[in-house]
């Protein structure tokens, strides 16, 4: 296909704690084939995460504006350089890099992590599930490995990672305690098969964690609300359990004592799953699992919205709100 000069992305100008320095525009140039090794991926779908957040906060630095948000899309691949093999065009492709919520994106072959899909069906689905996907399973075997009868505290279950967490962990013949703040929430966890589900809002979370555990508390906290969350998760965790704090939906963890873990000798984890990921043995390992879970149905990736490219804002604005449950997906024009 003859690619257009000009292209609709969503870009960030600058950091700010609100929205306005999310800037849709409409004439962003169209990126062209210089390498050989590059390609040119028109996106479908961009998968909404947290993350977009933290970049636009200032939480996480960004080298330069405008930044072109996003982090992974699906989509099909419409030009190629002279020496990529393992891709053609008409391919459909689903990738974690940055810069996607745009029309077109360039990679290269060897330097992004791609999953080529088998054909042109199910792109919703795979495109809300990737990232997400791989973040829960590489968290659930490298971070903690959940065995069968843990009992596990995952945090935000209602959400894009934690319906997927719910799952994945209940699928090893583990124990939840979910966290979610809504009764709708509530109801969809448990329906997903968590065991127990608490008010992420209540402020007896650490009692109702020992009541449920007799006392004891959890094998791993799976939490990524960070900073308002840290001290019931450190209560809630038995001698010996592993603490796995991924996110800042609250604001970044203050620095602790590394001192306070020792009453309980409790491991403290804090990964990123791109760390997970980054050589092509481990993404064709952890890729392959997400596929076959959902070719197989085994696991079930709720979509609570999908947005138009330009409203990119408006999704944010909802799921840093709370209000969102499930992942959040940006419908890019074709
Ligand atoms: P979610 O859909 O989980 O949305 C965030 C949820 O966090 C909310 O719905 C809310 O659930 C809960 N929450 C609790 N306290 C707050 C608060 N003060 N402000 C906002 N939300 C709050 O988002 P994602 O699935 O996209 O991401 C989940 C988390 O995982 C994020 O923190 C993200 O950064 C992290 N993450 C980390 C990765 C890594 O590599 N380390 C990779 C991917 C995601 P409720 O109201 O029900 O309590």
């Amino acid at each position: 296909m003859t690619l257009p000069k000009t292209q609709q992305v969503v870009y960030l100008d600058g950091t700010s704690e609100g929205y306005d320095t999310i800037k849709p525009v409409f004439d962003f140039p169209v990126p062209t084939i210089d390498g050989p090794t590059e390609m040119i991926i028109k996106n479908r779908y961009a998968g909404v995460n947290y993350i977009e957040s933290y970049f636009r906060k200032g939480i996480y630095p960004i080298e330069k504006f405008p930044y072109v948000m996003g982090r992974e899309a699906l989509g099909e691949v419409v030009a190629v350089g002279k020496d990529v093999t393992k891709y053609k065009v008409g391919d459909f492709v689903a990738y974690v890099n940055p810069n996607t919520f745009a029309q077109f994106n360039k990679i290269t072959e060897d330097k992004v992590q791609v999953y080529k899909l088998k054909d042109g069906s199910h792109l919703k689905e795979y495109g809300a599930a990737i990232m997400q996907s791989l973040t829960a399973l590489t968290f659930i075997t490298e971070a903690y490995n959940v065995k069968k009868d843990d009992i596990v505290l995952v945090w935000a279950a209602a959400g894009g990672v934690g319906k997927i967490l719910v799952q994945l962990i209940k699928s090893r013949g583990a124990k939840v305690i979910a966290l979610a703040s809504s009764k709708e929430k509530q109801k969809e966890v448990l329906a997903l098969g968590a065991d127990y589900v608490i008010n992420s809002k209540d402020s007896d979370i650490t009692e109702q964690v020992l009541k449920i555990t007799n006392g004891e508390g959890v094998h791993a906290s799976f939490d990524s609300v960070g900073k308002t969350s840290f001290e019931t998760s450190l209560k809630s965790l038995r001698r010996k359990g592993t603490f796995v704090s991924f996110g800042n939906s609250s604001g970044p963890v203050e620095p602790f004592p590394v001192t306070i873990l020792s009453p309980k000798n409790i491991k403290f984890v804090r990964p990123q799953v791109f760390a997970y990921i980054s050589t092509d043995e481990e993404w064709n390992f952890y890729a392959s699992q997400v596929a076959e879970l959902l070719d197989n149905k085994k696991l079930v990736i709720d979509i609570y919205k999908v947005y138009p490219l330009e409203k990119y804002a408006e999704a944010a604005a909802d799921l840093e709100s709370r209000k969102t449950s499930g992942k959040l997906l940006l419908d890019i024009p074709q």
